[in-house]
């Protein structure tokens, strides 16, 4: 962290802790099934090409984006690995690009596969998306053996793979996914009784992935499991993974204030007695949430210590009066771990009703990450 040190707030990455989770995954997986690193919204937050460069040393052989800009950014970082298109393409004006940047994308229905089809100038690898019950893109299932079928006779489209995406593999219920295989499984039957060529077959995500083999096909797509989280908490069982993202920030100024002071905008907290305050240099504009305001801990030497008053743009204030010798520039963990003390992703997510995953997509790119 060194030439950082005068920064007041950054993400640690934890490429140790990257390359284990893809270990750890590679290794759950039969050995033919590929495993792909889905890498959209800037690696989930942890920085697209690091986390690309890291998991493909340790047996990734796919990447998987949302859009061409995301996917254009990992060429430009030289990272030659197919990728996967996984938005839906808004053909022809994409078409140019997609073929330049050597993405393969997604086809979802007949017109934009014709479109595709009319544009490419080379044979292009494709991919066909197929809704088996999560009601987003792609042709619903009943009508997916007539659309792969369609494909197959367009000039210069190579079918280089066919998924679906489960709605509900984290639920503990797992009927629904089990539905949503057989439908998946009635098409590949389907489409290798119409005599289509090979195509490769893949329906997990991480929830999917870590629900058993029966559902890893010829590769898994896997995005939250290799930043070491889990889609729900009945996984950590089946695997251990260890987080990569921490966030953490300096202490900026400290100061003593009477009891019956109120803290930040609108006094949503007032001292109940004399306390140290320490002022810490991150805030809503980097991603941490303002409802989290008064509810969220941090560590501070560490301690724990309670977050109070409402979180600003750039700052937010921490009641440091049990921790001795706090001093300017010191190193506060918002999430992460601290000596003993840790402060996991999924504690954000409950208090705020939503899923880690908007968490750590949330965090600004004026945050550094910084790998260790
Ligand atoms: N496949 C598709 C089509 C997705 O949209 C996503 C993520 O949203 C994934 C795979 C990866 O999911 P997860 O992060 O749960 O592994």
């Amino acid at each position: 962290i060194g030439s950082l040190f005068c920064e007041r707030a950054w993400i640690t990455i934890d490429l140790d802790a990257l390359a284990h989770n893809a270990r750890q995954l590679k290794k759950s997986l039969l050995p033919q099934t590929e495993l792909m690193a889905v890498v959209k919204a800037d690696g989930y937050g942890h920085g697209a090409a690091t986390v690309a460069r890291t998991v493909l040393e340790q047996g990734v052989t796919w990447l998987a984006v949302a859009t061409i800009l995301e996917g254009k950014e990992l060429r430009q970082a030289g990272i030659t690995a197919p990728i996967l298109l996984l938005g839906a393409v808004q053909a022809p004006q994409e078409v140019d690009a997609i073929a330049s940047w050597q993405l393969q994308p997604t086809l979802c229905s007949p017109k934009q596969a014709l479109a595709v089809s009319q544009y490419a100038k080379q044979p292009t690898s494709v991919h066909i998306n197929i809704d088996t019950g999560m009601s987003r893109l792609g042709p619903l299932w009943q009508q997916g053996a007539a659309f792969i079928e369609f494909v197959a006779t367009l000039p210069n489209l190579q079918i280089a793979s066919i998924y679906s995406h489960f709605a509900t593999a984290d639920d503990a219920d797992s009927s629904f996914m089990e539905t949503q295989q057989s439908r998946f499984q009635t098409l590949t039957q389907q489409i290798q009784t119409a005599g289509i060529l090979q195509p490769k077959l893949h329906l997990a995500n991480s929830a999917g992935t870590l629900s058993g083999p029966q559902y890893h096909y010829d590769l898994v797509r896997v995005g939250l499991a290799l930043y070491g989280l889990y889609p729900e908490a009945k996984f950590r069982q089946e695997i251990h993974l260890q987080p990569v993202m921490q966030l953490k920030a300096r202490v900026t100024q400290i100061k003593t204030l009477l009891a019956g002071t109120g803290v930040s905008y609108g006094h949503t907290y007032v001292t109940p007695q004399k306390m140290k305050v320490a002022v810490v240099g991150i805030g809503y504009a980097d991603g941490v949430p303002r409802p989290l305001s008064n509810r969220i801990t941090a560590l501070i030497r560490g301690q724990r210590v309670q977050q109070i008053g409402s979180i600003t743009m750039d700052q937010l204030m921490i009641d440091v009066s049990q921790v001795p010798n706090v001093g300017i520039g010191d190193v506060v963990t918002l999430l992460g771990q601290d000596g003993e003390a840790k402060i996991p992703v999924e504690t954000w997510a409950d208090l705020l009703g939503t899923i880690s995953y908007e968490i750590v997509c949330g965090f600004k790119p004026r945050l550094p990450r910084v790998s260790v």
